[in-house]
Protein backbone atom coordinates (compact mmCIF):
# COMPACT_ATOMS: atom_id res chain seq x y z
CA UNK A 1 0.00 0.00 0.00
CA UNK A 2 1.13 3.29 -0.71
CA UNK A 3 -0.66 6.59 -1.37
CA UNK A 4 0.93 9.80 -2.91
CA UNK A 5 -2.56 11.67 -3.43
CA UNK A 6 -6.17 12.20 -2.15
CA UNK A 7 -7.59 10.03 -5.06
CA UNK A 8 -5.38 7.16 -3.74
CA UNK A 9 -5.83 7.28 -0.35
CA UNK A 10 -10.08 7.71 -0.95
CA UNK A 11 -9.43 4.42 -2.56
CA UNK A 12 -7.10 2.67 -0.13
CA UNK A 13 -9.31 3.91 2.90
CA UNK A 14 -12.49 1.81 1.25
CA UNK A 15 -14.66 1.56 4.15
CA UNK A 16 -14.11 2.05 7.89
CA UNK A 17 -12.65 -1.34 8.07
CA UNK A 18 -10.06 -0.51 6.13
CA UNK A 19 -9.39 2.03 8.12
CA UNK A 20 -9.65 0.80 11.89
CA UNK A 21 -7.13 -2.39 10.64
CA UNK A 22 -4.25 0.65 9.52
CA UNK A 23 -5.16 2.33 12.68
CA UNK A 24 -5.03 -0.31 14.92
CA UNK A 25 -1.47 -1.11 13.25
CA UNK A 26 0.08 2.00 13.72
CA UNK A 27 -1.54 2.54 16.78
CA UNK A 28 -1.15 -0.97 18.74
CA UNK A 29 1.43 -2.70 16.00
CA UNK A 30 -0.80 -5.90 16.48
CA UNK A 31 -0.95 -6.08 20.11
CA UNK A 32 -4.05 -4.13 21.00
CA UNK A 33 -4.04 -2.17 24.61
CA UNK A 34 -6.64 -1.40 27.14
CA UNK A 35 -7.12 2.32 27.24
CA UNK A 36 -9.02 1.92 30.50
CA UNK A 37 -6.45 0.08 32.74
CA UNK A 38 -3.61 -0.55 30.21
CA UNK A 39 -4.28 -4.64 30.50
CA UNK A 40 -2.67 -6.12 26.91
CA UNK A 41 -4.99 -8.74 26.95
CA UNK A 42 -8.37 -7.76 25.46
CA UNK A 43 -10.76 -10.27 23.84
CA UNK A 44 -11.76 -9.41 20.41
CA UNK A 45 -15.85 -8.33 19.64
CA UNK A 46 -17.87 -7.92 17.06
CA UNK A 47 -17.86 -4.55 18.00
CA UNK A 48 -14.31 -3.52 18.71
CA UNK A 49 -12.69 -5.48 22.09
CA UNK A 50 -13.28 -5.88 25.57
CA UNK A 51 -10.51 -5.79 28.25
CA UNK A 52 -10.20 -9.26 29.77
CA UNK A 53 -9.19 -7.68 33.74
CA UNK A 54 -11.32 -8.82 35.82
CA UNK A 55 -11.70 -5.30 37.63
CA UNK A 56 -12.63 -3.77 34.02
CA UNK A 57 -14.11 -5.51 31.87
CA UNK A 58 -14.60 -2.37 29.99
CA UNK A 59 -15.69 -1.86 26.10
CA UNK A 60 -13.37 -0.28 23.62
CA UNK A 61 -12.41 0.20 20.12
CA UNK A 62 -9.29 1.52 18.74
CA UNK A 63 -10.50 5.51 18.93
CA UNK A 64 -10.67 5.47 22.52
CA UNK A 65 -8.18 7.44 24.02
CA UNK A 66 -7.14 9.51 20.76
CA UNK A 67 -8.04 11.99 18.68
CA UNK A 68 -11.00 9.98 17.38
CA UNK A 69 -12.79 9.54 20.22
CA UNK A 70 -16.32 10.23 20.61
CA UNK A 71 -16.18 11.22 16.94
CA UNK A 72 -18.74 9.49 14.26
CA UNK A 73 -17.02 10.27 11.48
CA UNK A 74 -15.75 7.60 9.75
CA UNK A 75 -11.78 7.34 9.31
CA UNK A 76 -12.26 7.36 5.75
CA UNK A 77 -12.73 11.23 6.41
CA UNK A 78 -10.50 11.98 9.38
CA UNK A 79 -7.62 10.65 7.50
CA UNK A 80 -8.53 12.69 4.09
CA UNK A 81 -8.71 15.60 6.53
CA UNK A 82 -5.44 14.78 8.04
CA UNK A 83 -3.78 14.34 4.43
CA UNK A 84 -5.26 17.89 3.31
CA UNK A 85 -4.34 19.93 6.36
CA UNK A 86 -0.50 18.73 6.40
CA UNK A 87 -0.01 18.49 2.96
CA UNK A 88 -0.72 22.21 2.33
CA UNK A 89 1.70 24.70 3.23
CA UNK A 90 -0.29 27.14 4.34
CA UNK A 91 -3.13 24.98 6.46
CA UNK A 92 -6.50 24.85 5.34
CA UNK A 93 -9.69 26.34 7.11
CA UNK A 94 -12.47 25.06 8.13
CA UNK A 95 -14.84 25.94 5.40
CA UNK A 96 -12.59 25.00 2.87
CA UNK A 97 -12.44 21.51 4.30
CA UNK A 98 -16.21 21.55 5.03
CA UNK A 99 -16.37 21.76 1.14
CA UNK A 100 -13.65 19.48 0.11
CA UNK A 101 -14.98 16.84 2.47
CA UNK A 102 -18.75 17.50 2.54
CA UNK A 103 -19.00 17.85 5.97
CA UNK A 104 -20.26 20.50 8.19
CA UNK A 105 -18.28 23.81 8.68
CA UNK A 106 -18.79 23.24 12.88
CA UNK A 107 -17.39 19.29 12.49
CA UNK A 108 -14.82 20.70 10.38
CA UNK A 109 -13.46 23.16 12.76
CA UNK A 110 -13.52 20.47 15.67
CA UNK A 111 -11.64 18.11 13.01
CA UNK A 112 -9.06 20.39 12.15
CA UNK A 113 -8.82 21.43 16.28
CA UNK A 114 -7.90 17.69 17.15
CA UNK A 115 -5.91 17.37 14.25
CA UNK A 116 -3.88 20.50 15.35
CA UNK A 117 -4.22 18.65 18.91
CA UNK A 118 -2.07 15.46 17.45
CA UNK A 119 0.37 17.98 15.82
CA UNK A 120 1.41 19.09 18.87
CA UNK A 121 4.87 18.35 19.61
CA UNK A 122 5.30 15.75 21.96
CA UNK A 123 8.88 16.08 23.18
CA UNK A 124 11.19 19.10 23.50
CA UNK A 125 13.32 19.49 20.25
CA UNK A 126 16.95 19.84 20.55
CA UNK A 127 18.15 22.79 17.59
CA UNK A 128 21.92 23.45 16.89
CA UNK A 129 23.98 20.75 17.24
CA UNK A 130 24.57 20.33 13.75
CA UNK A 131 23.69 23.60 12.28
CA UNK A 132 23.24 27.16 13.03
CA UNK A 133 20.32 28.24 14.49
CA UNK A 134 18.80 31.74 13.81
CA UNK A 135 16.39 32.87 16.40
CA UNK A 136 13.77 35.76 15.87
CA UNK A 137 10.31 37.06 17.10
CA UNK A 138 7.66 38.24 15.32
CA UNK A 139 4.15 40.11 16.17
CA UNK A 140 1.05 38.37 15.14
CA UNK A 141 -2.09 40.38 14.70
CA UNK A 142 -2.49 44.18 14.71
CA UNK A 143 -2.15 46.36 10.92
CA UNK A 144 0.15 45.19 8.67
CA UNK A 145 -0.85 48.35 6.23
CA UNK A 146 2.92 48.68 4.74
CA UNK A 147 4.66 45.30 4.18
CA UNK A 148 7.56 46.78 2.56
CA UNK A 149 8.35 48.29 5.21
CA UNK A 150 8.45 45.05 7.69
CA UNK A 151 12.33 45.36 9.12
CA UNK A 152 12.02 48.97 10.24
CA UNK A 153 8.35 48.30 11.64
CA UNK A 154 9.63 45.39 12.97
CA UNK A 155 12.22 47.00 15.17
CA UNK A 156 10.06 49.79 15.57
CA UNK A 157 7.33 47.50 17.07
CA UNK A 158 9.97 46.06 19.31
CA UNK A 159 11.31 49.37 20.73
CA UNK A 160 7.83 50.33 21.75
CA UNK A 161 7.19 46.97 23.27
CA UNK A 162 10.06 47.52 25.25
CA UNK A 163 8.68 50.62 26.21
CA UNK A 164 5.57 48.89 27.09
CA UNK A 165 3.08 50.72 25.43
CA UNK A 166 1.85 50.40 22.43
CA UNK A 167 1.03 47.16 20.16
CA UNK A 168 -0.77 45.59 23.06
CA UNK A 169 -2.86 43.99 20.71
CA UNK A 170 -0.38 41.80 18.75
CA UNK A 171 0.85 39.08 20.29
CA UNK A 172 4.53 37.72 20.66
CA UNK A 173 5.72 34.64 18.89
CA UNK A 174 9.66 33.54 19.14
CA UNK A 175 11.43 31.20 16.92
CA UNK A 176 14.10 29.27 17.19
CA UNK A 177 15.32 27.80 13.19
CA UNK A 178 18.29 25.12 12.69
CA UNK A 179 19.40 25.97 8.96
CA UNK A 180 18.00 22.84 6.74
CA UNK A 181 16.88 21.61 10.10
CA UNK A 182 13.79 21.85 12.14
CA UNK A 183 11.65 24.93 13.75
CA UNK A 184 10.49 25.25 17.32
CA UNK A 185 8.11 28.35 18.36
CA UNK A 186 6.27 29.62 21.36
CA UNK A 187 3.95 32.67 21.96
CA UNK A 188 4.92 34.27 24.35
CA UNK A 189 2.94 37.12 26.56
CA UNK A 190 5.90 39.63 25.63
CA UNK A 191 9.02 39.73 23.93
CA UNK A 192 11.48 40.13 27.11
CA UNK A 193 14.81 39.17 27.39
CA UNK A 194 14.02 36.34 30.01
CA UNK A 195 11.14 34.75 27.72
CA UNK A 196 13.38 34.75 25.04
CA UNK A 197 16.73 33.14 27.05
CA UNK A 198 14.78 30.66 28.71
CA UNK A 199 13.51 29.14 25.03
CA UNK A 200 16.70 29.60 23.72
CA UNK A 201 18.24 27.46 26.72
CA UNK A 202 15.66 24.94 26.53
CA UNK A 203 16.23 23.89 23.08
CA UNK A 204 19.73 24.66 22.28
CA UNK A 205 22.48 23.58 23.53
CA UNK A 206 25.46 25.43 24.78
CA UNK A 207 28.21 26.27 22.49
CA UNK A 208 25.96 26.13 19.55
CA UNK A 209 26.38 28.99 16.81
CA UNK A 210 23.46 31.40 17.03
CA UNK A 211 22.22 34.19 15.20
CA UNK A 212 19.55 36.74 15.91
CA UNK A 213 18.92 40.50 15.13
CA UNK A 214 20.55 43.42 17.32
CA UNK A 215 17.19 43.32 19.49
CA UNK A 216 18.27 43.60 23.02
CA UNK A 217 16.72 40.69 24.23
CA UNK A 218 19.36 38.90 22.80
CA UNK A 219 22.18 40.67 24.03
CA UNK A 220 23.65 38.42 26.72
CA UNK A 221 23.65 35.02 24.32
CA UNK A 222 27.06 35.12 23.81
CA UNK A 223 27.85 33.86 27.19
CA UNK A 224 26.57 30.89 26.46
CA UNK A 225 26.67 30.47 22.74
CA UNK A 226 29.01 31.22 19.51
CA UNK A 227 26.46 34.49 18.83
CA UNK A 228 26.68 36.96 15.76
CA UNK A 229 24.30 39.28 14.84
CA UNK A 230 22.64 41.20 11.68
CA UNK A 231 22.56 45.08 11.61
CA UNK A 232 18.90 45.65 10.72
CA UNK A 233 19.30 48.84 11.87
CA UNK A 234 21.39 49.98 9.37
CA UNK A 235 19.45 48.02 6.50
CA UNK A 236 21.98 45.27 6.18
CA UNK A 237 20.38 42.04 6.25
CA UNK A 238 23.42 39.57 5.11
CA UNK A 239 26.56 39.88 6.33
CA UNK A 240 28.48 37.08 4.67
CA UNK A 241 26.85 33.51 6.34
CA UNK A 242 25.30 35.98 9.34
CA UNK A 243 21.50 36.66 8.53
CA UNK A 244 18.39 35.50 9.72
CA UNK A 245 16.98 34.58 6.34
CA UNK A 246 15.92 31.19 7.27
CA UNK A 247 13.35 32.11 9.69
CA UNK A 248 11.97 35.60 7.95
CA UNK A 249 11.31 32.82 5.52
CA UNK A 250 9.40 31.02 8.01
CA UNK A 251 7.60 33.95 9.03
CA UNK A 252 6.70 34.93 5.58
CA UNK A 253 4.90 31.51 5.00
CA UNK A 254 3.12 31.24 8.40
CA UNK A 255 1.43 35.14 8.28
CA UNK A 256 0.43 33.94 4.64
CA UNK A 257 -1.47 31.35 6.39
CA UNK A 258 -2.79 33.11 9.19
CA UNK A 259 -3.52 36.18 7.65
CA UNK A 260 -4.46 34.72 4.03
CA UNK A 261 -6.44 30.86 5.07
CA UNK A 262 -7.28 31.49 8.87
CA UNK A 263 -7.62 35.20 8.81
CA UNK A 264 -8.14 35.92 12.85
CA UNK A 265 -6.55 33.63 15.20
CA UNK A 266 -8.03 34.20 18.74
CA UNK A 267 -4.92 34.35 21.62
CA UNK A 268 -6.45 31.39 22.95
CA UNK A 269 -6.06 29.15 19.89
CA UNK A 270 -2.79 30.56 18.33
CA UNK A 271 -0.78 28.01 20.33
CA UNK A 272 -2.68 25.38 18.23
CA UNK A 273 -1.36 26.72 14.81
CA UNK A 274 1.89 27.29 15.67
CA UNK A 275 1.89 23.79 16.40
CA UNK A 276 0.52 23.12 12.70
CA UNK A 277 2.46 25.21 11.20
CA UNK A 278 5.72 23.84 12.96
CA UNK A 279 4.87 20.42 12.56
CA UNK A 280 4.05 20.51 8.79
CA UNK A 281 7.35 22.24 8.51
CA UNK A 282 8.96 19.98 10.69
CA UNK A 283 7.98 16.93 8.42
CA UNK A 284 8.49 18.37 4.55
CA UNK A 285 11.59 15.98 3.62
CA UNK A 286 9.15 13.29 4.69
CA UNK A 287 6.54 11.51 1.92
CA UNK A 288 3.19 12.40 2.40
CA UNK A 289 2.60 9.19 3.54
CA UNK A 290 5.47 9.05 5.60
CA UNK A 291 4.03 12.10 7.44
CA UNK A 292 0.63 10.34 7.86
CA UNK A 293 2.03 7.81 9.43
CA UNK A 294 3.89 9.53 11.50
CA UNK A 295 1.35 11.65 12.66
CA UNK A 296 -0.86 9.04 12.97
CA UNK A 297 1.58 7.73 15.76
CA UNK A 298 0.98 10.55 17.93
CA UNK A 299 -2.46 10.73 17.90
CA UNK A 300 -3.44 9.19 21.37
CA UNK A 301 -4.86 12.35 22.28
CA UNK A 302 -8.37 13.43 23.43
CA UNK A 303 -9.24 16.95 23.05
CA UNK A 304 -13.18 17.94 23.91
CA UNK A 305 -14.99 19.93 22.04
CA UNK A 306 -15.77 21.93 25.75
CA UNK A 307 -12.15 22.38 26.60
CA UNK A 308 -12.13 23.75 23.16
CA UNK A 309 -14.48 25.99 23.37
CA UNK A 310 -14.39 26.17 27.41
ZN1 LIG B 1 -9.04 -2.60 30.96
Amino acid sequence: MNFKSLPQLLDFFKDEQAGIEYYENIRWNGNPVCPHCGSEKPYKTNRGYKCSNKDCHKKFTVRVGTIFENSKIPFRIWFAAIYLATTHKKGISSVQLSIDLGITQKTAWFVLHRIREMLKEKAPKMLGETNTVEVDETYIGGKEKNKHAHKRRSLDDKTKLNNGAAFVDKKVVIGIIERNGKVVLKHVPRATKENMVELIHKHVPKGSKIYTDEFAGYSNLGRNYTHDTVKHAFSIYVAGDVHTNTIENFWSVLKRGLYGVYHQVSEKHLERYLDEFASRFNTRDLSSQGRFDNFLSQSESVLSYKKLIG
